[in-house]
């Protein structure tokens, strides 16, 4: 059974209500009104102060979640269409190969980014595959 969580609020729903047989793009978030769902193949339960970003196939980013501000200090429009590795200086982009050419999860990883500011921060990354033809990924940020 899919699992889909809004990129935004990051409220979890389960394809299991009536969503089949629209299209994805008819989707959208119940709680927040967010423009689309991502989809999980299982369920996943973020912390509290995780930030969303979803990235297109050429993983420049497409969303940004609530959240994200807290942890980067980047505004929706500072990362909207940069390239993610290089917008949050990702310290380790190799999981974002690993997703994208096997289409499975990692978790788990520890890496840092640099805020707007320019600090380092340590955090918690976990990426996702899309699970559509955009085959782009999701990172989910947790600070730590
Ligand atoms: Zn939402």
């Amino acid at each position: 059974m899919p699992f889909f969580i809004c990129p935004n609020c990051k409220q979890r729903s389960v394809d299991s209500d009536g969503y089949d047989g629209f299209s994805r793009q008819a989707v959208q978030c119940r709680s927040c009104g967010f423009g689309f769902l991502y989809e999980l193949l299982e369920d996943y339960y973020p912390a509290p102060e995780t930030g969303f970003v979803v990235c297109d196939r050429e993983t420049r980013v497409l969303a940004v979640g609530r959240g994200v501000f807290e942890l980067t200090g980047f505004r929706d429009a500072d990362l909207m269409g940069r390239e993610v590795v290089e917008a949050l200086a990702l310290s380790d982009p190799s999981p974002i190969d690993v997703v994208q050419e096997w289409g499975v999860r990692k978790m788990g990883q520890q890496l840092a980014i640099r805020t707007r500011a320019g600090l380092p921060k340590a955090v918690t990354a976990d990426f996702f595959p899309a699970y559509d033809d955009d085959g782009g990924l999701m990172l989910a940020l947790t600070p730590r």
